[in-house]
């Protein structure tokens, strides 16, 4: 292990199955008594953290981006961050929206406005400092194509090699991505579990920095940083329930500790229900949710579903993600795909905002949850936006088609305009 760098605010690295602690090592990934599934979590000390940072100097702070809350990550003060804005994306009230489902209160906190289109960049930015810090040479991770994505791409922006493993089946626009950042592409013949399987072992032959999700305890800290904001933007009244979509779990576990830390630090007075949204071809996490089944010994399923970002038949972070939920008081949801579908077109046309399927997933997951009387007209909601929809074109194409959308072929003439308009057009 590299040693480590005084990191403030951290006191170390602590085993979520037995408590074990590891000092906060850059290249500590699990505890060595629980191999993979020892999952770490990094642990405060908030006292510090209250002395180095405050809702008066954030205030104060003009970086919109996610390192305005260094004091609480696991970073040196001087750590050198990618160049990238990652972070500081919006939070839109949405009142029509809001209208249509019954609720008084409905904000879209959208990702899909980061620097490489997906939620992923708030992990892999982090992902690069850590790497720096051990002094790697080489990045890698397998992804089904956001986390490989926001990797390349940041990388891209220090020139940091990287190696990135994904399925073969991933959304050409993803692959692209990871061709034109200048990664070295692994289109591994299998699903996304075997791709995750063959990069550790790589990261361990040949000693590159390992990022993968529910691995590296690093990439829930850079995902929490979406919970600050939204508190932030909300003027640290945080909301009642936030809905997120699920696949192997980190997303959801770093919301939660974003609201842990706020809520430790004083800054807000209660922790939102975390309602995790799954894909109904996978529910790993839902189902062992429902019939409250133990995550360790529970086998892996086949996954299948039109969202392939959440897409995961063993869920890797999901003992952070079970805790989420648990310790929030919230709920798992499960949505079929055409539910997902549908809600891409649905939520672009009442908010404007463009979801590839992980991300509207969230949205069908909110619908999902009234139908469930999970949620209350009067409660503060955030749906979060995990993905844009430029990711997944096919898809977006399969959703205006259950609307019924449809584009007309004309000559460039106003007759022709005409008849469209009074119906009589040809249809694409
Ligand atoms: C990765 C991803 C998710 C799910 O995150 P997990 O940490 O795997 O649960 C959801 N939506 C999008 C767009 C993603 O890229
Ligand atoms: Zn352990």
């Amino acid at each position: 292990m590299t040693p480590s760098a005084p990191l403030p605010s951290v006191r170390h690295l602590q085993c979520l199955i037995c408590g074990k602690t590891y000092p906060p090592e850059p290249d500590r990934y699990v505890c060595p008594d629980h191999g993979r599934e020892g999952i770490l979590d990094v642990i405060y000390d908030y006292s510090h953290m209250a002395r180095a940072i405050s809702p008066q100097s954030l205030a104060a702070t003009p970086d919109p981006t996610i390192w305005r809350y260094k004091p609480m990550l696991p970073v040196t003060s001087d750590a050198v961050v990618p160049p990238l804005t990652v972070g500081g994306t919006p939070l839109y009230r949405t009142e029509r929206l809001a209208q249509c489902l019954g609720l008084q209160h409905l904000w879209v906190k959208d990702d899909g406005r980061e620097p490489t289109a997906s939620f992923k960049d708030r992990a892999s930015a982090m992902a690069l400092v850590k790497a720096r810090e051990a002094g790697a040479r080489v990045i890698t991770t397998a992804s089904t194509g956001n986390a490989a994505a926001a990797l390349a791409g940041l990388a891209a922006s220090v020139g940091f090699p990287t190696v990135i493993f994904v399925p073969a089946s991933a959304p050409q626009a993803k692959i692209a991505q990871l061709l034109t950042y200048g990664a070295q592409v692994m289109l591994v013949e299998g699903s996304y579990d075997d791709a995750f399987d063959l990069c550790l072992e790589a990261a361990d032959a040949f000693g590159w920095y390992n990022r993968n999700t529910g691995y590296n305890p690093y990439m829930s800290e850079g995902k929490k940083t979406v919970s600050y904001e939204i508190s932030e933007q909300l003027h640290w009244q945080a909301p009642d329930v936030v809905l997120v979509s699920v696949g192997d779990g980190c997303i959801i576990g770093g919301v939660y500790k974003g609201f842990y830390d706020l809520y430790q630090l004083g800054w807000i007075d209660h922790i939102p229900r975390i309602i995790g949204v799954q894909a109904e071809g996978s529910n790993y996490l839902a189902e062992a949710w429902a019939k409250g089944e133990d995550v360790l010994t529970k086998p892996p399923i086949q996954a299948h579903t039109v969202a392939d970002s959440i897409s995961a038949g063993l869920p890797r972070d999901r003992l952070k993600a079970m805790r989420a939920v648990r310790e929030s008081g919230g709920a798992f949801v499960t949505v079929s795909d055409e539910a997902i579908l549908r809600a891409i077109a649905e939520l672009a046309q009442y908010t404007g905002v463009f979801a590839e399927p992980a991300g509207a997933a969230a949205y069908a997951g909110l619908k999902q949850a009234l139908d469930q009387a999970l949620i209350a007209p009067q409660d503060r909601v955030v749906v979060i936006n995990t993905g844009n929809g430029l990711k997944d074109v096919a898809s977006a194409m399969r959703a205006a088609e259950l609307r019924h959308a449809r584009a007309y072929r004309i000559p460039p003439t106003l007759a022709a305009v005409q008849r469209v308009l009074s119906g009589e057009g040809d249809m694409l």
